[in-house]
């Protein structure tokens, strides 16, 4: 431990965003990077606990209090490395993740946590300038053949292992490009895209094989693939979004928001949309179901391409602004949180359910018939007297996902499915088929980068292991 009286001495500061003003004229990143004496301070308010409960926080298993400690010495190239041993893309979770581990770093049971998300950015930033980061393709290889289908974080993440362990990997992805939600969903001032494909020429430097634009199971038999291949992992994703199904849902205007946000990728991306496909919010009134990130990422590109308005629905009540005595620490805190979108402008509507769309005569929504509900364990209850009618042009259904998508891949393999709907898999992440493996959010459903990374490192070890009978690479620390 550098300092051992930095988390008396020194606050916690957040990283620096761009004006609000100026950010929502562009779709660069909201954030900029932090200067490396103010890194170094916040490095040395952790106390390197003797249990560090931001282990457990963090799915991957990252060492924090060792590179924190390295990046108070300003050891930075020693904070990279341990940082890569646990964690494949550390630019994107220091981006992108929620941060689990800040709600269980002990400094937070009475004051702020460690920034650790933003020393992670730093570091990896730190790496990719000064050159640390740079192609190593693997020094033997074994001859196994592997196919990923599926290249978002766990995908790439499992391919990244299974090169580096000597395995030859093709990645397969059904979408023109390459990187999952990370590419089309995830908005680019959020990741800039020219830094996913900053990872992927690694990986491809590396030996990793990239084949964009098949969509195994539709394209391409997975009964060629198995022939081709000694091992699957399918890591395709939890890509059914849930529907709203009431009165009006077939008007004009009403879109999934994954199928908005992703024309947005592709026009930064420097797509052409035609006219009669284009779904944009400008000079709209727009209304976005769902208060989770996924909302927030419409809210953030609403803005920016120019709504008149946003209301942003939630069915649930407004959390409180501190944690409820059955939310103690170490516990991820349900707390009333926003995002840099939520600054940038818009109404929030707490304990709000929509009833009907309603038409403007020439089949296109014009505005939403609500009402208040009470949602309780026993269900969800309507509150009379509480209707309104909230006008919107554009509505954006974004309540999450029921699983992976059924068809194609999944029918044509006939793996079994869990209750829920997601790819069965046993301990040693095999799917119900021989040789077939399963990681990310296919088989665990919606969740998040920081777990699809970590899924994917398991099942990169459980494949080297089946194919080898046993492996060094390690799934966690
Ligand atoms: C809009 C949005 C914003 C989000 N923001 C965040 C965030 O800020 N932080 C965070 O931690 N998480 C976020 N998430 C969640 C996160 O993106 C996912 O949990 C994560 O991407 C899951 O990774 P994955 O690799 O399992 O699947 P995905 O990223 O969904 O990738 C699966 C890929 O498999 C491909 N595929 C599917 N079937 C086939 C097939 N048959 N053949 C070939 N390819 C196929 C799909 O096209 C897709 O590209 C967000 C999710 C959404 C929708
Ligand atoms: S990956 Fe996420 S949970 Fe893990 S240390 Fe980084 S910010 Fe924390």
């Amino acid at each position: 431990m550098g300092s051992p009286n930095g988390f008396i001495q020194i606050k916690r500061t957040k990283p620096h965003a761009r004006p609000v003003d100026v950010r929502v004229r562009d779709w660069h990143e909201v954030y900029l990077s932090t200067p490396e004496t103010d890194v170094r301070d916040q490095g040395a308010r952790c106390m390197d606990c003797g249990i560090p409960f931001c282990h457990q926080g963090c799915p991957l298993g990252n060492q924090i209090p060792e590179w924190n400690d390295l990046v108070y010495r300003q050891r930075w190239q020693a904070a990279s490395d341990r940082l890569h041993a646990t964690n494949n893309f550390p630019d994107f979770t220091g981006r992108l993740c929620p941060a689990p581990c800040e709600g269980s770093c002990v400094l937070g049971i009475n004051d702020d946590p460690v920034t650790i998300k933003n020393i992670e950015l730093s570091i990896v930033e730190r790496a990719f300038e000064e050159g640390w980061i740079r192609a190593t393709p693997p020094a033997a290889r074994t001859g196994k053949r592997v196919a990923v289908i599926g290249s978002g974080p766990a995908g790439l993440a499992a391919a990244d292992q299974l090169n580096k362990a000597g395995h030859l990997v093709t990645v397969f992805e059904k979408s023109d490009r390459i990187g999952g939600l990370l590419r089309y969903g995830i908005p680019e001032f959020k990741i800039e895209k020219r830094l996913v494909n900053r990872r992927l020429a690694l990986l491809e430097a590396e030996g990793v094989v990239f084949r964009a634009g098949v969509n195994v199971g539709v394209d391409l038999p997975t009964a060629a693939l198995r022939r081709e291949f000694d091992a699957i992992v399918l890591a395709g994703g939890a890509g059914a979004a849930r529907d709203l199904q009431v009165p009006g849902r077939e008007l004009a205007g009403i879109h999934f928001a994954v199928e908005y946000l992703t024309q947005q990728n592709r026009r930064c991306e420097g797509d052409e949309i035609p006219e009669r496909q284009l779904i944009t919010a400008a000079g709209k009134r727009v209304i976005i179901i769902g208060g989770g990130d996924t909302g927030a990422d419409c809210l953030g590109t609403a803005h920016r391409q120019g709504a008149l308005s946003v209301h942003q629905f939630e069915l649930l009540p407004r959390p409180p602004e501190s944690r409820l005595p059955d939310n103690p620490w170490p516990q991820w805190p349900r707390i009333f949180r926003s995002s840099s979108a939520h600054e940038e402008g818009g109404e929030r509507l707490f304990s709000i359910s929509t009833e009907r769309f309603v038409d403007n005569g020439a089949g296109q929504v014009r505005a939403l018939e609500t009402v208040g509900v009470d949602v309780s364990r026993s269900g969800v209850t309507r509150l009379p007297g509480t209707e309104r009618t909230i006008d919107g042009d554009l509505v954006l259904l974004a309540m999450g996902f029921v699983g992976p998508e059924r068809g194609g891949l999944i029918a044509e393999l006939g793996v079994r499915l869990t209750d829920r709907g997601n790819v069965w898999r046993d301990d040693r992440w095999m799917t119900s088929e021989e040789g077939i493996f399963a990681a990310g959010d296919m088989q665990r459903g919606q969740s998040l980068i920081v777990w699809a990374i970590a899924d994917g490192r398991h099942a990169a070890a459980a494949v080297d292991a089946y194919l080898m009978g046993e492996s060094s690479l390690s799934a966690i620390a």
